[in-house]
């Protein structure tokens, strides 16, 4: 979301005649696009205000903090960091002209001067400015903004505000465009992607019309909530041939105890009926997860049921985080962040061990199948191997000389050695 929501802001200032550099050193503006959903995503950004310290005292420059810290941490950020001029939230980006404007003539005029704006709106959705996307072979489409859920843990509600809509029309436009501009994949985003709704247009019905867009060969999403899993978007994942075999299905715990402190409002085998669902329709959609180990009080038995939970659904593969506790959460003001540190780690150690012994071991039923893979570009470690996805989202690796490849090609992929994390292929023989 934070990837699109700077698209958003490039274009916005572009519209204004700003030009956009990758190079710090020669920029009038540094905006940071941040995130607050866990603890280490917020030191980073104080790690990276106090780089451009340095920088600020040799020329003018305004620094801007966008995003979900700037929203959360409008107090701390203004009283600790003079450095920082401007702060806008995810709501009010289309006040950032005139915040920097006001920067630039105030530092003109030797003045010290901050910019904020973070008011929440139940309705912006920025629905008229079409993100200038950088080139590749994925575009992000927000559909729908902010979470009414208020998962005990979370601090997307307070920071992103309350659920809206896009109109239809609007996304499938963009959807139109993203095609003619030659992209081949759409990840629809959302805090809680699947409870879109507009008049009598629910997310399987978005979802399937943003797929039947012609030049689209394949339709993502993330994240969705368990709760709202319907039988025809289960259907839509299962039979639509553009949409991804690929189901993103946060548990967070599987403890009926903590799910409830959690507000995650589902029980244990309630989402396990909804994993039984999901592959009654179709056996080779993917399904990875979210887990949140050491929340409030969860004792080891508890633990161990999220442990089990693994084991017993065979997720393709997991991400695993330790509980850090956010400011002004429900959990923050009602519960004790009680698990001690060392046993946060331990769990969450014992869970990516599992974890990584799973994947590899899904991954290797891939051996000897030939699988469409869209192509992306160059493997990380090597210009000479080139890297695509499957349609479940698994990364597939192969010598660019025995397949010949271009970014946005489907290729036939024949697989003959994986690990917990890569599929390694060949020429369809
Ligand atoms: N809307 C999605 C999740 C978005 S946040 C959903 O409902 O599932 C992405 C993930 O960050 C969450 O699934 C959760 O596992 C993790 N997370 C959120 N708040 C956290 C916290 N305070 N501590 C640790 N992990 C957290
Ligand atoms: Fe946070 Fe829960 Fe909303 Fe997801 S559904 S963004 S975890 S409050």
């Amino acid at each position: 979301m934070n990837e699109y929501d700077s698209e958003l802001v490039r274009t916005l200032l572009k519209r204004e005649g700003y030009v956009f550099t990758e190079d710090r050193e020669c920029a009038d503006v540094i905006l940071m696009n941040t995130c607050a959903i866990r603890e280490n995503a917020h030191t980073k950004v104080y790690t990276h205000l106090s780089d451009l310290k340095v920088l600020k005292k040799s020329r003018p420059l305004v620094v801007g903090v966008l995003g979900c810290m700037a929203q959360n941490l409008k107090g701390e950020l203004t009283r600790r960091e003079p450095l920082v001029d401007v702060l806008a939230g995810p709501d009010a980006y289309r006040q950032l002209p005139i915040l920097i404007r006001n920067a630039m003539r105030a530092q003109e005029d030797g003045e010290q001067s901050k910019g904020l704006a973070v008011d929440l709106s139940e309705y912006e959705t920025y629905d008229d400015i079409i993100p200038e996307r950088l080139a590749g072979v994925n575009a992000w489409i927000a559909v729908m903004r902010g979470c009414d859920n208020f998962c005990s843990f979370c601090v997307v509600p307070y920071t992103r505000g309350r659920e809206r809509s896009r109109d239809p029309e609007g996304v499938l436009e963009e959807a139109r465009q993203i095609a003619a501009q030659g992209f081949k994949q759409i990840t629809l985003l959302g805090q809680n992607v699947n409870s879109y709704r507009s008049d009598d247009w629910d997310f399987a019905r978005l979802m399937t019309a943003v797929a039947d867009t012609p030049g689209i060969e394949r339709v993502r999403f993330t994240s969705p909530h368990p709760k709202d899993f319907p039988d025809p978007l289960l259907e839509a994942v299962a039979s639509h041939p553009r949409i991804c075999k690929h189901i993103h299905l946060p548990l967070q715990s599987g403890n009926d105890r903590i799910l409830a402190m959690m507000n995650r409002t589902y029980t244990r085998r309630e989402y396990l009926g909804l994993v039984e669902r999901i592959r009654s329709k179709n056996p080779d959609i993917v399904l990875t997860t979210d887990i949140i180990a050491g929340f409030c009080s969860e004792t080891d038995d508890e633990f161990a049921d999220t442990y089990r939970l693994l084991e017993e659904v065979r997720y393709h593969s997991a991400f695993i985080f330790l509980y850090s506790e956010r400011t002004n959460t429900i959990a923050a003001r009602k519960f004790h962040d009680d698990v001690p540190q060392q046993i946060k780690s331990q769990r969450v150690t014992s869970l990516v061990e599992l974890q990584r012994r799973i994947s590899a071991e899904r991954n290797r039923e891939y051996l000897g199948s030939t699988l469409p893979v869209l192509v992306e570009g160059n493997a990380k470690k090597s210009a000479l191997q080139g890297m695509g996805k499957t349609d479940g989202n698994i990364t597939v690796i192969w010598d660019k000389a025995a397949i010949p490849s271009q970014p946005g090609d489907l290729v036939a992929c024949s697989i003959y050695d994986a690990s917990a994390s890569t599929l390694y292929a060949n020429p369809d023989p």
